[in-house]
């Protein structure tokens, strides 16, 4: 393996997944020169979550090196140095356009090939685009959208070449909420859009949604939902002045950002690899379909042992987590070791403006308990949501909560304690986490 291009163990993608990855297999003792990481990107892996908190910060903005993995863990930073120590390669802005797995080998755009012996695939996802919703006029320049640095930096000369200016921000997911108050944090005039009857559906309920949505109001951001864009109108210089909205409106627009959700970047493999719910099918330590290939982080579709469900989990805690039993279960292999499979509880979080955030478990179940402080006007507003499934509690949301206490419903959520119709819950709120 110690051939150019040639790796014992090499991973497709440069995000989080790959990076935590690569600091397990130095701790499971690999060789200089077995490891490979293969990214579009210009950088070593770093903690995505930070280009829509940090980097666009008006003021004390995050910048690189600083926010390399393993640091949104609280583990060591990996610069570029650690990989060259480490004798780990770092292939960087290169592309991988084809992907022969029967013969081990990866194609990039300049037709330089790649063999491995085992490939780790953490390709990620790739953002949805207007267009594949058939609306016209999103290649225009002042059209942005958030994945990586490249679009980080984007947003950031869009802020300032269109200073105090207008910003339509297009959906109500993480992406869409989390970009839409760091503009506004820059002093943009921001008006949110989205079809859906209330933001991140996909998680929150009416209620917490409700909240949320009081509070960007309160901070001057104006919150158009129930509709959708249907057109951009750019001018003569190919910027989109007028946003079209399915509800007959027209919105005034200096910038666009489009975050309307994410797709598993699976293409290279269809046919290959068996996919499950959109992404790639794994076991339980990752392996997919064909022998000597794994896959990690957003596009593993897994089975989730809590739930006894194959499930995919677009989230960063999961990245990291799954990176690590991976190549916990390659190694170990060698070894003769036996290593036990992925159990996971979903974790998912979010922080804007002084809010932040966490949820555990899963928030299914025919009744919900709402307790705490919900007004939006208060100093801190604290307050949660509890899930009840068949008299057993399986999720919980908690804003403003303190490091124990969210500590707490994380436990809370392993445990998934009877609470038959939840009135102990209302009545005890957060508290009822400390009572196990
Ligand atoms: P990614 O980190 O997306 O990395 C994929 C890598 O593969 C990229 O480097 C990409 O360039 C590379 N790649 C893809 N195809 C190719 C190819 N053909 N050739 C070469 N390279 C390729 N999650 C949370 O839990 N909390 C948050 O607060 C949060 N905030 C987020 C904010 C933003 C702006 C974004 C975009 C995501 C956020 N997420 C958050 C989601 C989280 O970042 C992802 O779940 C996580 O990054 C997934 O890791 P990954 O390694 O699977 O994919």
């Amino acid at each position: 393996y110690y051939f150019p291009n040639s790796f014992k163990y090499l991973i497709l993608g440069g995000g989080v997944a790959a990076g935590y990855a690569a600091r397990e297999f130095v701790k499971q003792g690999v060789k200089a020169g077995e490891v490979g990481i293969i990214s579009e990107e210009s950088v070593a892996p770093y903690e995505r979550p930070a280009l829509s908190k940090g980097y666009l910060l008006p003021k004390n903005a995050a910048r690189l090196p600083q926010f390399h993995v393993c640091v949104g863990s609280g583990g060591e930073r990996l610069d570029r140095s650690w990989y060259e120590k480490n004798g780990i390669e770092l292939i960087l802005n290169t592309k991988i356009v084809k992907a022969a797995l029967e013969s081990k080998t990866l194609t990039s755009e300049d037709g330089t090939n790649f063999k491995f012996g085992t490939l780790i695939i953490a390709t990620g996802s790739k953002g949805l685009k207007l267009r594949d919703f058939g609306v016209k006029g999103d290649e225009a320049k002042n059209v942005l959208c958030l994945r990586d640095i490249k679009d980080a930096d984007q947003i950031v000369e869009a802020m300032k070449a269109k200073k105090n200016g207008k910003a339509v921000v297009v959906g109500g997911g993480y992406n869409g909420l989390e970009v839409g108050a760091a503009l506004r944090l820059n002093n943009l005039s921001v008006t949110m859009v989205y079809p859906d009857p209330w933001c991140l559906p996909r998680l929150f309920t009416k209620e917490i949604a409700e909240f949320y949505e009081r509070y960007y109001t309160s901070k001057g951001i104006r919150i158009m939902k129930g509709t959708s864009v249907i057109d951009l109108e750019s001018d003569s210089n190919k910027e989109v002045k007028r946003v079209k909205l399915k509800n007959g409106r027209e919105l005034e627009a200096d910038i666009v950002i489009v975050g309307i959700g994410a797709r598993p970047a699976t293409g290279l493999f269809q046919g290959q690899l068996e996919l499950n719910k959109g992404g790639i099918k794994t076991d339980g330590l990752f392996k997919t379909s064909m022998k000597d290939v794994y896959a990690i982080g957003d596009i593993a579709c897994f089975p989730m042992k809590m739930y006894n469900e194959m499930r995919r989990v677009e989230h960063v805690d999961h990245a990291r987590k799954s990176a690590m039993k991976a190549v916990e279960g390659i190694m170990g292999k060698g070894k003769g070791k036996v290593v036990e499979e992925y159990d996971y509880l979903p974790y998912f979080y979010s922080r804007v403006f002084d809010l932040s955030w966490q949820f555990y478990g899963d928030n299914v179940g025919e009744t919900t308990v709402m307790f705490g402080d919900r007004n939006p006007a208060a100093k801190k507003p604290k307050f949660g949501c509890y899930w009840i499934k068949d008299g057993k509690l399986m999720g919980i949301f908690l804003e403003g909560g303190s490091a124990e206490e969210n500590k707490a419903i994380k436990e809370l959520a392993w445990l998934q304690p009877k609470v038959g119709d939840g009135k102990e819950l209302k009545d005890n709120g957060v508290s009822f986490a400390f009572e196990l």
